[in-house]
């Protein structure tokens, strides 16, 4: 077994694989260019929703797995994790609906009628949609979760190292016997990973919804969602390969649009702009074991696209696993 572990990155997978390896009583340290919400993962919606990753036969177990530790995370009010009804629609025609989500009780919606039930009735356009599915999914709120899990883990002795870029996996101080790799797109030069492909996603932060009690979803293009949290409202969004990272005020106005017209209100004020690139993985998340050129064992755990936060914990356990 290794005493100390080193992972590179402070997204999700870095921060979650940290808090496992901290509490499990390994000396563990964290090193990352940036952290938290400046990480691709701080620009998430943050859903709990497999999407964009692949392959199926790997991602759904890890999604189930997770969904079960933040099902968990919901009891703590600290945690920025609650469970919000997910409604899922479709603009060409009969919505499939995923063998996992009728094992988590989803049911069909009916178009033909434009009112969300429960809670506080909320009028929706959904002449643009064809059909729908709902069910209730863990939502991480990730103003509040990412330094939900920086504070596990400093609390469990690990510590973070920002500000710290590297230009090859062996430049990691040669006193960690185990690196973790967890760098997103960043391990495309890291790793010299040619399958790493940056999905880039724009959002734009308006203030919170009056009565929007359940998040909206419809990936069918233009790709429309809109994620009510704690103190604002996600819209979005776009999935388009692409490096650029800055935001193009054309493509908020577009996405405020089309959420404000099916949301049936007027344009809101836009509070911020956020976009991202989903380390999507040609040929699937990278989840093994490998020996760097001065013998050391390295892990990667990268490549989850669009389902960061989805496979966090189980992705993490997979790690954990392979290491023991
Ligand atoms: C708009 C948008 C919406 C999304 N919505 C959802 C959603 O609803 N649900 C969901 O599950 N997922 C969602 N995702 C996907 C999710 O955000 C990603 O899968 C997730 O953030 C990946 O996390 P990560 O920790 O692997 O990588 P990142 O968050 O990108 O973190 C990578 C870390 O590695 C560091 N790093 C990289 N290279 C180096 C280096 N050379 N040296 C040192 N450090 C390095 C970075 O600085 C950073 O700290 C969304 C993404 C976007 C863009």
């Amino acid at each position: 077994m290794p005493k100390s572990v080193a992972i590179i990155g402070a997204g999700v997978s870095g921060l979650t694989c940290g808090v496992l390896f901290a509490e499990r009583g390994f000396r563990t340290a964290i090193f990352a260019e940036q952290s938290g919400q400046q990480t691709t993962s701080g620009a998430a919606g943050a859903l709990w929703f497999p999407y964009d990753a692949q392959p199926a036969d790997k991602v759904i177990p890890w999604a189930l797995a997770t969904y079960k530790v933040l099902v968990d995370l919901t009891k703590d009010a600290l945690s920025g994790v609650s469970m919000i009804e997910l409604r899922q629609y479709c603009r060409t025609g009969e919505i499939q609906i995923p063998d996992w989500a009728n094992s988590l009780g989803s049911s069909v919606i009916s178009t033909a009628s434009p009112v969300i039930p429960g809670g506080v009735e909320r009028s929706l356009d959904v002449s643009v949609f064809k059909s729908g599915f709902s069910l209730r999914v863990p939502l991480m709120d990730t103003t509040i979760y990412l330094d939900y899990l920086v504070d596990r883990f400093q609390k469990a002795g690990g510590s973070i190292n920002s500000n710290v870029r590297f230009g090859k996996l062996e430049d990691v101080d040669p006193k960690f016997d185990l690196v973790i790799n967890c760098a997103g797109i960043g391990a495309r030069e890291l790793a010299h990973d040619s399958d790493l492909e940056p999905h880039r996603g724009q959002v734009a932060i308006v203030p919170k919804i009056d009565n929007l009690d359940c998040v909206i979803v419809c990936d069918d293009a233009p790709l429309m969602y809109a994620i009510p949290r704690t103190n604002d409202c996600v819209f979005g969004g776009t999935n388009e390969i692409s490096d650029d990272l800055a935001a193009n005020p054309a493509t908020t106005t577009g996405i405020v649009a089309e959420c404000s017209r099916v949301l049936k209100i007027d344009n809101p004020r836009i509070l911020r702009e956020r976009v991202g690139l989903r380390p999507f993985r040609r040929s699937g998340v990278r989840l093994e074991r490998e020996r760097l050129r001065d013998g050391r064992t390295i892990i990667h755990n990268y490549g989850h696209g669009g389902s960061g936060f989805t496979l966090s914990w189980g992705c993490a356990e997979n790690v954990f696993a392979i290491v023991g």
